[in-house]
């Protein structure tokens, strides 16, 4: 199996579309980080990084993407500094001892509801959070306390009710003679490191006015430039360079590919063609949720999704080709002290130390075998 540090010679050895469309999409820089281990330290670097040589030829690389400026530079020791967690108990049980207060288990007394009352799905129901962030900002709290408690079946329920919660609004939004166009979003912050203050699971769905979210809006700008430019779907392309080098899973529905420049650990992009975005969120649930228990069993205890749906109702700009897609990114140890995202993720490019490689290996096990 490749690793992310073959990457260069994995293009080297594409031909034709293929390597067009890669080299046209991504740009690959490889180097080693050299330096010098003192002898009071040689032993405590092998100990902790396995082989002493390797922190002192560290291979280092950095990818960008050059139609959305998104990128990352990869190095795998990073995945092995010694971090520091909060002591004492175990995660199991900092979830359970907060069922017995969780408002989120009693949701119908201890929620804010929406001005059009909840919708109860499968497993799950709506309420308002209590504190917006938008005009339209509402939650799905599933029945099931424990946040890490799910299966692809249940998230797919769960994103069904997030598809009636969007319909609700836009009705709700159409009947109050609302002109502005409407944009919704769907996501699911699991656990604290991943920004979530409730233990008990939930996924947040808003509706945005005017126009898109700002990173939502500049990804379907550099589509729109990229499909003015050179006449293809970028998503499209983005798939083809993905499986040029190995790392899509397909499943006739969907792409499953860890990104190659993931904003952070294991980020994965779920991508699906076609009409009707609202109604094809179940179908897109079930393909998180496979990526969820993927991740789920490689020890993955918090995490983001968020959901990239092209706008239902009438819009001024154009979203021609732009399909329904989901991001899934691991946020590491729900106990960790230490954030994932520092000074370079938020001005700079993202640092991540899992191997794309590996992650597309364990995807194709877990989703194609649950299909
Ligand atoms: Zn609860």
């Amino acid at each position: 199996m490749p690793r992310i540090t073959d990457i260069g010679s994995l293009v080297q050895g594409l031909k034709g579309y293929p390597r067009t469309i890669f080299n046209r999409l991504f740009d690959i820089r490889e180097y080693t980080g050299e330096l010098v281990l003192p002898e009071g330290i040689r032993n405590w670097a092998g100990e902790k990084f396995g082989d002493p040589a390797a922190v002192e030829k560290q291979r280092l690389v950095k990818i960008t993407n050059r139609v959305t400026l998104e990128g990352t530079l990869f190095n795998n020791l990073r995945g092995m500094r010694p971090l520091s967690r909060a002591g004492g108990k175990r995660l199991g049980e900092i979830i359970e001892e907060q069922r017995e207060n969780c408002a989120f288990c009693r949701p119908r007394e201890k929620t804010t509801a929406d001005i059009f009352g909840r919708l109860a799905g499968n497993g799950a129901i709506t309420a308002a959070n209590v504190a917006k962030y938008d005009r339209w900002h509402g939650l799905i709290i599933p029945d099931e306390h424990n946040p890490l408690t799910f299966d692809s079946g249940r998230v797919a329920e769960y994103f069904a009710l997030a598809g009636r919660w969007f319909q609700r609004v836009l009705e709700q939004a159409g009947a109050g003679g609302e002109k502005e166009p409407l944009y919704p979003f769907l996501m699911w912050n699991c656990l604290w490191p991943a920004g979530s203050s409730v233990v008990h699971g939930h996924l947040q769905v808003t509706v945005t006015g005017g126009m898109h979210y700002p990173k939502i809006e500049q990804l379907r700008r550099a589509g729109q430039a990229y499909r003015e430019c050179f006449g293809t779907n970028y998503f499209g392309d983005l798939c083809v360079a993905h499986r040029a080098v190995g790392l899509v899973v397909e499943t006739g529905e969907a792409w499953y590919f860890p990104s190659l420049t993931p904003v952070k650990e294991k980020e994965t992009w779920i991508i699906m063609a076609g009409e009707s975005a609202l109604a094809r969120l179940h179908r897109l649930g079930r393909a998180v949720g496979r990526v969820l228990e993927c991740l789920r069993q490689t020890g993955t205890t918090s995490f983001n999704v968020a959901v990239y749906l092209p706008p239902p109702g009438p819009v001024p700009e154009d979203w021609e080709g732009f399909p329904l897609l989901a991001r899934v990114v691991d946020r590491g140890d729900a106990l960790g002290r230490t954030a994932d995202f520092g000074g370079m993720e938020l001005y700079a490019a993202s640092v991540v130390s899992a191997d794309p490689f590996t992650l597309a290996q364990r995807l194709r096990d877990s989703v194609t075998t649950g299909v």
